[in-house]
């Protein structure tokens, strides 16, 4: 079973790992739609290649609604 959360590597095409997730202020100021109203920024995911060591970042609140959606 693939996690839902899992993105796929770039650099050697490998499912990454989850490692952690941030609040970014400057994506919010980039984005105001993407804010997060509860913690005043955009929240990102940071995945982590076991392979080749790549660091990838993505937004997590656009993944949540869409999977709602499909859910339905
Ligand atoms: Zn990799």
């Amino acid at each position: 079973m693939t996690a839902m959360n899992a993105i796929m590597c770039l650099q050697c095409g490998i499912e990454m790992n989850y490692h952690a997730e941030k609040i970014d202020y400057m994506a919010a100021l980039d984005d105001p739609t993407a804010i997060d109203p509860d913690l005043g920024g955009v929240v990102e995911e940071i995945h982590t290649c076991p392979g080749c060591g790549n660091i990838e970042t993505r937004r997590a609140a656009s993944d949540v609604s869409f999977t709602k959606n499909v859910s339905n």
